[in-house]
């Protein structure tokens, strides 16, 4: 009985598009799984007892369901932001102690919420609600959290978060956006430099992605090239216009009124898989840096080493 479990849950493994096919079925410090909600109570029991929690990297997803405009689905930075996952899965080390926590799919949309569809959290509930899957991260005795985001306007959020638990848990947080990460030149290079920077929303980018991962869910025949208005800005203020200096405090239709800016009508599915394989790779690659970080990267607070 037990062996023909055992083979089944072997079997449903070895054809999850989620697990490495060549990995074994225990990672590092014996997790059976790569997937916080697939321990049990009693693995982490475990994990504390044999010392090792604190080596192991917690990883929260966060993305956002907002609209995407005429030819996307609503979907898509959550989307986006699971195939860079699935994708780096496959590349992780069975040495590397990493949990993916469950994927927080709704996030802070505020900008996009005057287009039927987009669900959005205040930023006070988010920061609570992050902040508190936080604690719990802590409470398993895991000192490590990558908060890491599919979502541009939710960034200012992770920030806060991250440095609210290194003060309240001492956790050593790190974030990060997919698209923060580098791409090789020779991926970025199949976009115009215009795109990279004025085509931040359903564009030629997010669309080629989409075509790769989900192709049934986008619809080309919608698809156009929408001109970001922060382009003219660009030509004409120095400062406003430089994309460095200073911030609009945007809602989506400022930018195109159909709340897409880019020319999602150049987008192949080709491009798009280039782009995940790539961010995948520098997210292996940021999972295997933060495993090496040593805690002490967290010093003690100034008054506790005066008190000795
Ligand atoms: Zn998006």
């Amino acid at each position: 009985m037990a062996t023909v479990v055992g083979s089944c849950i072997v079997a449903e493994r070895a054809d999850n598009p989620r697990m490495s096919h060549s990995a074994p079925f225990i990672f590092a410090h014996g997790l059976p799984s790569r997937f916080w909600a697939e321990l049990s109570t009693h693995d982490f029991a475990q994990l504390q007892a044999n010392g090792t929690a604190n080596d192991i990297v917690a990883v929260l997803p966060v993305a956002a369901i907002e609209q995407h405009g005429p030819h996307l689905p609503l979907s898509v930075d959550a989307t986006l932001l699971q195939g860079v996952i699935d994708s780096a899965l496959a590349q992780l080390p069975a040495a590397l102690p990493v949990l993916f926590l469950p994927p927080q799919n709704i996030g802070l949309s505020t900008e996009h919420r005057d287009f039927a569809g987009t669900l959005t959290l205040s930023p006070a509930t988010l920061i609570a609600l992050w902040t508190e899957i936080g604690h719990c991260v802590a409470r398993a005795g895991v000192r490590k959290l990558l908060l890491l985001n599919g979502h541009g306007g939710q960034v200012s959020v992770m920030d806060i978060v991250a440095r609210q638990l290194r003060q309240e848990c001492n956790l050593l947080v790190y974030s990060a956006s997919w698209f923060s990460l580098p791409l090789p030149d020779a991926v970025a290079a199949q976009f115009s430099a215009h795109e990279h920077r004025f085509g931040i929303h359903a564009g030629d980018i997010e669309t080629s992605m989409m075509l790769h991962l989900a192709p049934e869910t986008v619809h080309m025949e919608r698809a156009q090239n929408f001109p970001s208005s922060a382009y003219e800005r660009s030509q004409r203020y120095a400062l406003l216009g430089n994309g460095k200096s200073a911030k609009l405090g945007w809602a989506m239709q400022d930018y195109h009124p159909a709340g897409v800016v880019g020319n999602a009508a150049a987008a192949t599915a080709d491009k798009g898989r280039a782009v995940v394989e790539a961010a995948a790779q520098a997210l292996a690659q940021l999972l295997q840096e933060l495993h090496q970080l040593p805690l002490s990267t967290l010093a003690p607070a100034p008054s506790s080493r005066a008190g000795g």
